[in-house]
């Protein structure tokens, strides 16, 4: 059950705070501002959205870069070893300014690489200007551990270690007006060998289908067109609730609600992809044509010892149904590369996979040894010449085969939802097809959050060139 009573309790913490910037907006002469910089999955971004939802409800701005902003969040990744690195050297910078230029500044730490003790005691050792630390599981406290941070002395770390709360109901600030992540689970229990996940974001806890089409059918009637359902296994929705709900069961009532015209999920595990979700795929054309299916690795040994609990004769089994059931779809996928004990011939096998299923695009990791995860202990992990080397040619192959892929519909005319106005060419519109291609074409900024008919006049590889009809 979603902890209402929770959510007005850090409604009051909001207040206290918004009392706490008026009197700084006092004293600064101008109102306080923040900068959130977020690293690795759509979870965090969806966190980040309602850490920024929070702030602005206290009364804080945004700021245009870390160095100018009067509190600065990091929400951090722990996947990868790098993404602990590239904090580390963000943190340096920051503490420079903050002694130099801005004694005030207040710098907080949140998200996955908290919750590893290690790394907690990290920054308290190593970068004692960190005023706020918290994990992944009481984001929600957000308002009052900055009430605290701003009445305590010294700073506040307040990590869980798990939790059974679900708090929603706060306020959140959408990166786009139209559509909008919809967090339909939390953790992981899956304990893939190489994985921190299940770590730091705990077991997995499904929210309700009530909680979760409320939250939608709001997201409706404040303009949003496309919904992503987000969780770590969206496959395995709704075990931990009774009685149980099925991720199609969801997936269909999502589908009528008014207003939403496209529904995404992410992520699939292939080995809780049942045949009923292929059948409501094709069900509503609301369901995008689009599936993001990890594969990690073409060959059985390694998805052995990887405990992804499938191997590529059911893979290839269910990406046949796929293609079969779901006209046009898209299938994308992870990849990782230099996982203990791969050979040559096991690469080969991942590369023969990509050849078989041809992605439209792929993610492709090389293997970081995370502590505390079974795979950190095995024999044989490869050196980094060899992983550097496999993970050039897997590169390689992947965009060949997903510029033949994403390059079919050139001819036809589909709909596109636009998203902004071009990065590059401020004459061109870019927006996404149903199977989560990109498109450009001409047009001005009044088209951001419809969705066109396009012709798809060339394709450039990873992108077509359109015309609107
Ligand atoms: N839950 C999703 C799933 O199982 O497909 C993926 C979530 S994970 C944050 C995203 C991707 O990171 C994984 O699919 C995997 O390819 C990659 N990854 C996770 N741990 C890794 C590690 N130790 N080294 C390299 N890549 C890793
Ligand atoms: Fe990590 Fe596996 Fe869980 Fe995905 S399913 S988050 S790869 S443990």
């Amino acid at each position: 059950m979603e902890d209402l009573k929770e959510a007005l309790r850090q409604r009051e913490y909001i207040e206290k705070m918004r009392s706490v910037l008026r009197d700084r907006t006092a004293s600064f002469g101008r109102v306080p501002t923040y900068f959130i910089e977020t690293l690795g999955c759509q979870m965090n971004a969806k966190d980040s959205e309602k850490f920024a939802g929070i702030l602005e409800e206290i009364g804080y701005v945004k700021a245009r870069g870390e160095f100018e902003a009067d509190l600065v969040l990091y929400n951090t990744c722990t996947v990868r070893e790098n993404a602990n690195t590239k904090i580390y050297g963000h943190l340096g910078q920051l503490g420079a300014v903050k002694k130099r230029e801005n004694p005030g500044m207040r710098i907080a730490l949140c998200g996955c690489m908290m919750q590893e003790p290690d790394e907690v005691q990290t920054v308290r050792e190593k970068y004692p200007f960190v005023d706020l630390v918290f994990g992944t599981h009481n984001g929600f406290k957000l308002a009052e551990l900055l009430y605290r941070m701003e009445t305590e002395e010294g700073p506040v770390i307040d990590v869980w270690e798990g939790t059974e709360m679900i708090v929603e109901d706060l306020p959140a600030i959408r990166k786009y007006r139209f559509k909008s992540g919809v967090n339909i689970m939390y953790g992981c229990n899956n304990f893939c060998s190489y994985c921190i996940v299940p770590y730091v974001r705990g077991r997995e806890r499904s929210r309700t289908p009530e909680n979760i089409l409320e939250e939608i059918r709001f997201l409706a009637s404040d303009g949003v067109k496309e919904v992503m359902l987000l969780g770590q296994n969206v496959n395995s929705y709704g075990k931990t609730l009774s009685p149980e709900v099925h991720f199609s069961e969801l997936l269909r009532q999502v589908v009528r609600v008014d207003g939403i015209e496209r529904i995404r999920f992410m992520t699939s595990h292939p080995k809780d992809l049942s045949d009923e979700l292929i059948e409501t795929m094709a069900y509503d054309p609301k369901i995008c044509n689009h599936i993001h299916l990890p594969l990690q690795s073409g060959s059985d040994r390694i998805l052995r010892l990887m405990n992804r609990h499938y191997d590529t004769e059911r893979y290839l089994s269910i990406v046949e149904k796929l293609r079969r059931t779901v006209p046009d779809i898209q299938i994308t996928t992870d990849l990782i590369v230099g996982f203990p004990g791969e050979t040559e011939e096991d690469f080969q096998a991942t590369l023969q996979m990509v050849k078989t299923v041809r992605y439209a695009s792929a993610f492709t990791f090389l293997y970081s040894r995370r502590t505390g995860t079974p795979a950190a202990k095995m024999p044989d992990q490869v050196p980094d010449d060899t992983a550097n080397e496999r993970f050039q040619r897997l590169l390689r192959l992947v965009q060949e085969v997903g510029r033949e892929e994403s390059g079919k519909l050139a001819g036809r005319t589909l709909p596109v939802l636009v998203d902004e106005t071009n990065r590059q060419d401020k004459t061109l519109v870019t927006g996404r097809l149903r199977d989560n291609t990109v498109v450009h074409f001409p047009g001005g900024a009044e088209l951001i959050g419809e969705i066109v008919p396009v012709f798809l006049r060339e394709s450039k590889g990873f992108y077509y060139l359109g015309e609107r009809c």
